[in-house]
């Protein structure tokens, strides 16, 4: 019986790639000289899209005439055409709930750094200042006593929800809709959410109806104490609104794993003292990102052995 043939565009783990070469005729266009003249070759045989760090959209769609399913890496999937694949009929997944602890793991630590200036801290340390006799300066804001917004109280959300029970934050959320069987105080928009707290987590996925959501508007309402924490997509906050509000003390402080123009960090943040960066960390870990490079694999699989992919996007219906 003949192979399934897969397109891989970007590279992928390796754990994924030996397990799709064991069952499919693998193309590995990022390791093509000549991206056209593969794509021209193997286009009309694709039946499968086995995606890595990169995006899918029309134009790739376009050179794939028989394409069956693009199997997503990642649970967010602002990044795949999925309006274009739809109309095409043409399976989307991504590899929710695998990663969902690590985030979590992540967003907390990123939050309490933000906060206590732990990498400010350790940097201190490494410049000898503290050899120097010098002490770090006590910090002004502490996790203590803190109300923490979630918006977007999904998967991840409610991982770091419970995180943050245990450290003894109150815990609120916004989201479209109001969840049964969920008693934190709900807000019905994303600025009462801000008004009724100090520190604010950003959760919710990229794409259009979330762009830009956290304007000037909703920094104000959470105050000059204010820390915003973004572990969901960069869009999903006003950039610029983000520096001038920190510029002039609108809000305290921020702490971001993801940016609007990633890998690019704009100077003026990275200029200000209370902000602390990471590289799009949330799931990075060997194992985390092992088992979403596996769901993608298995995605595939599913799909050309039983007919039905494991996790389809919400989109592609139940
Ligand atoms: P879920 O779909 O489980 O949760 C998303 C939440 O956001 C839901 O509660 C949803 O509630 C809310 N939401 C969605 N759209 C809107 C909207 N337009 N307005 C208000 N609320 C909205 O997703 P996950 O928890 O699995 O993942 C969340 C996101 O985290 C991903 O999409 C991804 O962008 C990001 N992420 C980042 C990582 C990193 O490395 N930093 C790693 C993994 C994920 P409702 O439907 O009620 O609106």
């Amino acid at each position: 019986m003949t192979k399934p043939d897969i397109l891989m565009p970007y590279r992928l783990l390796p754990i994924a790639e030996e397990e799709l070469a064991k069952r499919f005729t693998v193309h590995k266009l990022h390791e093509a000289e000549d991206r056209q003249a593969l794509l021209a070759e193997v286009g009309p045989k694709v039946r499968g899209v086995a995606l890595g760090f990169g995006p899918f959209n029309q134009a790739l769609l376009d050179q794939l005439p028989n394409l069956e399913i693009v199997a997503g890496f990642g649970v967010g999937y602002d990044h795949i055409n999925v309006p274009a694949c739809l109309a095409a009929k043409v399976m989307v997944t991504h590899t929710p709930d695998v990663l969902n602890e690590e985030v979590a793991d992540t967003a907390i630590g990123l939050m309490i750094m933000a906060i206590r200036e732990l990498g400010q801290a350790e940097q201190w340390v490494r410049d000898g200042h503290w050899a120097a006799k010098k002490p770090y300066p006590t910090t002004a804001a502490t996790l203590r006593g803190r109300t923490l917004g979630i918006f977007g109280l999904g998967r991840i959300g409610k991982a770091i929800a419970k995180r943050a029970e245990a450290f003894g934050l109150d815990v609120h959320y916004h989201g479209r809709t109001k969840q049964n069987g969920v008693t934190y105080p709900y807000h019905a928009t994303l600025t009462g959410l801000a008004e009724a707290c100090d520190t604010l987590m950003v959760v919710a996925p990229g794409g259009p109806s979330t762009h830009h959501a956290v304007n000037a508007g909703v920094l104000e309402a959470l105050g000059p104490d204010g820390v915003v924490i973004n572990v969901g997509r960069g869009s999903v906050i006003d950039e610029a609104a983000l520096i001038k509000a920190l510029e002039d003390g609108t809000i305290y402080g921020a702490g971001l794993d993801v940016f609007e123009d990633e890998p690019n960090v704009p100077e003026a943040l990275l200029a200000l003292p209370k902000v602390t960066v990471l590289p799009h960390v949330g799931s990075a870990s060997q194992a985390t990102r092992n088992a979403m490079a596996m769901l993608v694999a298995n995605n595939i699989r599913s799909w050309f052995e039983t007919g039905a992919a494991i996790t389809p996007v919400p989109e592609m219906g139940a």
